[in-house]
């Protein structure tokens, strides 16, 4: 007799009103930490997911989107980027791309959350080979307590968060972007993931303006992230001194999503995104 397949699904709950479902084969991981709950499958169409709190964090097929465009955006456009502070981050996938770049000497990981690290390093070798790289220190500790009070110490943050709630919100504020502003070196910059114009256009607005308070260079690019909110998603540049659109530094070998034109294209917005943008409150 043929075996009937089990119909097994994950089910992410966008917005109210949007579903995005993966079958799944398994589940590897199924636990509350501390802070959040941490789900890790094996799907049938993207390979291992991780979700914390039932928010897709990353899929093994389409993470380097997300990472490159997140990572290789600032880092080029920054002339010689030595000292990189990853703000989240705990799956790796962020600092596996940060080292990618010939002048970075160190790269401080600050997530606040062991077990997604612990996670990372059991489920996902491909990510997680970013916090094995001898140039990576891990912190496990909220990165808002970790910023306060440094000084001139990095040449590019990083922020690789979850969503603005709980101990996620303040990433998305002005007095950490201030304090981002005084950790970073006179040409320094923070680039911070920044969610759907589709589906939060108000977490987006609301970045830029907490942003455009602290730096003098403000600017939105986008990707494609099939498994994040909508499939489109933003981030957000504030720079004290490069503008941000301008790729110098070289393209590290073997990217698939980022290159110098997508680099370019990426600040080329949408229409209903510059108005999107143009009709918040400043
Ligand atoms: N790429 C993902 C996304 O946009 O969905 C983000 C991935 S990464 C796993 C997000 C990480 O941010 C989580 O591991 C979480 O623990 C961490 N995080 C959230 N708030 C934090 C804080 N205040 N300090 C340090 N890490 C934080």
């Amino acid at each position: 007799m043929e075996r009937r397949n089990p119909d097994i699904w994950f089910t992410e709950y966008q917005t109210k009103h949007l579903r995005l479902g993966l079958s799944i084969k398994s589940v590897l991981a199924n636990i509350q930490t501390s802070y959040q709950h941490l789900l890790v499958v094996d799907t049938d169409q993207y390979g291992r997911l991780m979700a914390l709190d039932g928010a897709i964090q990353l899929t093994e097929r389409d993470e380097f989107t997300y990472h490159e465009m997140l990572t290789h955006v600032a880092l080029t456009s920054h002339p010689a980027p030595r000292r990189i502070l990853i703000v989240g981050g705990g799956d790796g996938g962020t600092a596996r791309e940060a080292v990618k770049h010939e002048t970075v000497e160190e790269v401080v990981l600050v997530d606040i959350d062991q077990e997604v690290i612990n996670a990372s390093r059991r489920f996902f070798p491909s990510l997680s080979s970013g916090l094995e790289d001898p140039k990576v220190n891990v912190l496990a500790m909220d990165a808002l307590e970790y910023i306060r009070g440094r000084s001139g110490e990095f040449d590019v943050v990083i922020v690789d968060s979850t969503d603005p709630v709980d101990f996620a919100e303040g990433l998305f504020r002005e007095p950490f972007y201030r304090d981002v502003f005084r950790a970073l070196n006179e040409g320094g910059s923070l680039v911070a993931q920044t969610e759907s114009p589709f589906s939060d256009p108000d977490i987006l607005t609301g970045a830029v303006s907490e942003m455009e308070k602290v730096f003098p260079i403000v600017k939105v690019f986008w990707g494609a992230m099939p498994t994040y909110p909508t499939g489109m998603w933003t981030y957000t540049i504030g720079s004290k001194v490069h503008d941000p659109e301008k790729p110098m530094g070289q393209t590290p070998p073997g990217t698939r999503y980022y290159s110098e034109e997508i680099h370019r294209a990426a600040f080329v917005l949408p229409p209903f995104v510059e108005e999107i943008l143009q009709g918040r409150d400043r």
